[in-house]
């Protein structure tokens, strides 16, 4: 069986398209304060620099109202919002300190919670790691938590653009100086066709990028700028789906093992969302080693345990979707996280701490220093790099870098295999981190050689388990089917790399037909696993992909 090393097959981030040297177009419309991505981080980031303008002018300060827009790809608020998701509350009571936990769109209070070590016909279950303990915290909806936001942010002013995709930076020298959105309505070869709408350019004194993770802009311009971490950024997939139930699961549940190989890393996760509804999902390092391992397929497998299986049985699946999670941790993120005119905020950055699944309240926090970084830097008059670093070193004194550090090794660890990994987190844990000392060094996902294990057949019964053309339905997605591709496939991609591909992609993007490669591309979910491991991911149409309701 032949070995494959995805990173030889990978086309180049397109660094012309994603950065553009040419002067904002006549039309461009100018904001003060321009935030990519209508996530957890970009929103907190609108909610709290709206608010620090209310508050300076109701000190009876000269400020004057900054116009702020918020640019977001999906249709509308929250389409594209994935998560677990069980939430640290922290955030939140730090953005609303006038409101009560119970004012916040949360599902529930997490009533109990449960690890287990699984096999293939048993679930055994396993004292809790301290660093998955989840009491206090609430599950929760990202798509209602997002909307919800966004109500927020729109009520204090918030110019919020669903639809519209930022598609490259604009730059004038060292600076950025806004985006230029996707043009819409192109026909399949890429021409404009009927519908069509040119591209329109956004100018900003500061541009925030809080695009999420493997965001296109971040990676342009952390190579442009030549930013660069000690390891590379590592990612996960995690495929997810939304269950109609008769009875509520009475506890947040995680696992390990079975269904995945000893050497992937990566874990389940089953959460109570009310009575009558559970999210569960099944996450995956992307530096397997088995070219033919799909996560999509494994969550299914998942769901005929007797742990899952006898809380779905008779339920209905209600929705299904995917994403990727920066995991790789402390030694993962950019030595800059803001440069001249420009601030990086949450996932697109990589403030995800994997040992307890949580990156929300650090989106939303980090969105929140990048506010007060931009407004005082506005206030001042000076945007550049200097005055902006001063978010930066908010970031590193802050509880993010602080609870990612005491994790730092945890993830890298697991590069041995569950059992190995398993020990040394555990030391890990007991010495605050200290323990092995210095950094566990990572290759990128894309440099881990993959070979194919023979597969073992697997047929959907349609009730209990699904093929992935019925998930991607069940993600909503209605994208355009004349849209052109949006994928950039790279060199050489023999019939074996198709194959892996067809593997990798959840939602049934990739086909191998006879030896040759077939890009699906309308199917696209936006989990950006591809632009891990394959063909490159790029903007397209705003209001393309998943159309999520309660991810
Ligand atoms: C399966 C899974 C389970 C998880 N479980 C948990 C959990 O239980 N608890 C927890 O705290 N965290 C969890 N996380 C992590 C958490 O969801 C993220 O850390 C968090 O959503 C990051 O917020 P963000 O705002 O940085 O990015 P996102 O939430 O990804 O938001 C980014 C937004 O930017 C938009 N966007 C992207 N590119 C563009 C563009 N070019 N132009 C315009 N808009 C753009 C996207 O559509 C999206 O709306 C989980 C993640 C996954 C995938
Ligand atoms: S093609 Fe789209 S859905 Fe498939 S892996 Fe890539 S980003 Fe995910």
């Amino acid at each position: 069986m032949p070995t494959i090393l995805p990173i030889r097959h990978q086309a180049p981030l397109p660094l012309d398209r994603l950065i553009r040297r040419d002067p904002p177009g006549a039309e461009a419309i100018e904001m003060d304060v321009l935030i990519v991505g209508a996530g957890p981080a970009g929103l907190a980031c609108a909610i709290e620099l709206a608010r620090l303008v209310k508050r300076e002018q109701e000190r009876g300060g000269d400020q004057p109202d900054l116009n702020i827009g918020v640019l977001e790809k999906a249709g509308s608020l929250g389409e594209h919002s994935l998560s677990g998701s069980v939430v640290n509350p922290r955030a939140f009571r730090e953005l609303f300190p006038e409101l009560e936990p119970s004012d916040f769109p949360f599902r529930q209070p997490v009533p109990g919670e449960a690890v287990y070590f699984m096999t293939e016909g048993r679930a055994q279950r396993m004292p809790t790691p301290p660093t998955m303990h989840n009491r206090g915290f609430y599950t929760a909806s990202l798509c209602e938590m997002v909307r919800w936001l966004g109500e927020r942010a729109e009520a204090l002013g918030v110019n919020l653009f669903a639809g519209f995709p930022a598609d490259a930076l604009l730059i004038d020298g060292t600076a950025v100086r806004g985006v230029r959105t996707t043009a819409s309505g192109l026909d399949r070869s890429g021409q404009p066709g009927p519908e069509y709408v040119e591209p329109t350019d956004l100018t900003a004194r500061i541009t925030v990028v809080a695009e999420g993770t493997r965001g296109a802009l971040g990676q342009a311009w952390r190579e442009w700028q030549q930013v660069g971490s000690p390891n590379p950024q590592l990612f996960a997939l995690g495929v997810k789906e939304i269950w109609e139930v008769a009875r509520p699961l009475d506890a947040v549940i995680h696992t390990l093992g079975w269904p995945l190989p000893n050497d992937a890393f990566g874990g389940s996760f089953f959460y109570p969302l009310g009575p009558t509804q559970v999210a569960l999902g099944l996450v995956v390092g992307l530096d397997y080693h088995d070219a033919n391992l799909d996560v999509h397929e494994l969550l299914q497998r998942l769901k005929l345990h007797p742990l899952f299986r006898r809380q779905l049985e008779g339920g209905q699946l209600l929705e299904w979707g995917a994403k990727t999670i920066p995991e790789g941790g402390y030694y993962a993120l950019p030595t800059r996280r803001s440069g001249d005119g420009v601030l990086f905020a949450g996932d697109t950055v990589g403030f995800v701490d994997v040992p307890s699944l949580k990156g929300i309240h650090y989106a939303m926090q980090s969105g929140m220093y990048a506010a007060r970084a931009a407004f005082a830097a506005l206030k001042a008059g000076d945007v550049s790099a200097v005055a902006l670093a001063a978010y930066d070193r908010m970031i590193d004194e802050s509880y993010i870098v602080g609870d990612m550090r005491r994790t730092r090794n945890m993830r890298l660890a697991f590069k041995d295999g569950l059992y190995v990994g398993g020990v040394k987190a555990g030391l890990m844990t007991v010495t605050g981190g200290r323990f092995p000392g210095g950094r566990i060094a990572m290759p990128e996902d894309a440099s881990t050689p993959r070979t194919p294990v023979a597969p073992r057949a697997f047929t959907p019964d349609g009730r209990l388990t699904f093929g992935k053309l019925d998930a991607v339905f069940k993600s909503g997605n209605a994208t355009r089917d004349t849209i052109p591709s949006h994928l950039r496939v790279g060199r050489d991609v023999t019939a074996e790399v198709a194959d892996f591909y067809s593997h990798v992609c959840p939602a049934g993007v990739y086909e191998r037909v006879g030896d040759e490669l077939r890009v699906n591309a309308p199917n696209c979910i936006d989990c950006k696993a591809t632009d891990v491991l394959g063909p490159r991911w790029t903007p397209r149409e705003g209001g393309s992909g998943p159309k999520y309701r309660s991810m």
